[in-house]
């Protein structure tokens, strides 16, 4: 049952049923594991639709007080519609577990594909943010493992189960230590510029192969990036334009930032993102 059909069959939530089991799907092979369960590809019987079966045991939702993090990413995931943003098609439970029907990344994580190719598309990165913006999301887990590929390299910004849909500021320590920004690790209140943030952070990983701020242990990522202690390596050569890029988003003052709408006009998206690459709805 590899691979995706070129045409697929309605999608799950688009199909007359609503009540989902277990029964309605065959099982394949594991695509990864991550904090609380582990991601499933599966066939939806009737239909024959490939998605992913995320399997989360209720004994550590219970364990790790998680019910209001995934009714969150449950509630954000089906209503945000984007090429760009990974779909929740439904949900279903049994007696141990929650299961997620998300749609299918076929390419995997985008950083595995980094490591590989070296490759990327900070631009569609940032269309998916604009769009979650718009929705008043602050994804706020934003990291290469959170980035998929669908089977024609699409973008998908996946697993929203730190994020939130709020307008005003937050002020809950969460994240990644080599995502964080500044503002996130002094556990200030913090919006959707921590996403700017991070777009600088992936921008230089992209670029270099690892984060600006690594250090041997989590007090020094610590300090390092409350001084903003960035440097440019020599090698691998980046260009001029993509330094200031960087620059300009790793920035202390979360307000100095560059916003969205400017990281889009900048030389070195301008002249490097592919067009095609960008999805619009
Ligand atoms: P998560 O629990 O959401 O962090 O997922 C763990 C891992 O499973 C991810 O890092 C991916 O490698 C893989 N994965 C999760 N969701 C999908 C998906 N929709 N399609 C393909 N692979 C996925």
């Amino acid at each position: 049952m590899a691979g995706n059909p070129p045409k697929p069959p309605k999608p799950p939530q688009e199909a007359p049923k609503k009540h989902w089991t277990l029964d309605d799907f065959e099982i394949g092979k594991p695509l990864g594991k991550g904090k609380f369960g582990r991601v499933y590809l599966a066939r939806e019987i009737k239909s024959k639709y490939i998605v992913a079966l995320k399997v989360i045991f209720k004994k550590q939702v219970e364990k790790y007080k998680l019910h209001h993090q995934l009714r969150r990413e449950m509630e954000i995931q089906t209503s945000l519609r984007h090429p760009n943003v990974l779909r929740l098609y439904g949900w279903f439970h049994d007696s141990e577990r929650i299961f997620f029907i998300l749609e299918y990344a076929h390419g995997g994580e985008l950083y595995k594909d980094l490591r590989k190719t070296g490759h990327f598309s900070e631009s569609q990165a940032a269309t998916a943010l604009a769009y979650c913006h718009e929705k008043n999301v602050i994804h706020r887990d934003i990291k290469p493992e959170n980035l998929l590929l669908d089977h024609e390299g699409r973008l998908k910004i996946a697993d929203f189960g730190w994020s939130v849909q709020s307008k005003s500021k937050r002020h809950t320590m969460c994240g990644t230590l080599d995502y964080l920004a500044p503002e996130m690790v002094e556990n200030k209140a913090h919006d959707y510029a921590v996403d700017n943030w991070t777009l600088g952070i992936l921008c230089y990983e992209f670029l270099y192969g690892s984060p600006p701020f690594e250090a041997e242990s989590q007090k020094d990522t610590f300090r390092r990036i409350m001084k903003v202690d960035l440097s440019f390596p020599t090698t691998p050569v980046v260009s001029k334009e993509a330094k200031d890029l960087i620059s300009q988003l790793l920035v202390k003052d979360s307000s100095k930032r560059l916003s969205l709408e400017k990281i889009m006009k900048h030389p070195w998206i301008v002249n490097n993102a592919d067009p095609m690459g960008i999805c619009s709805e």
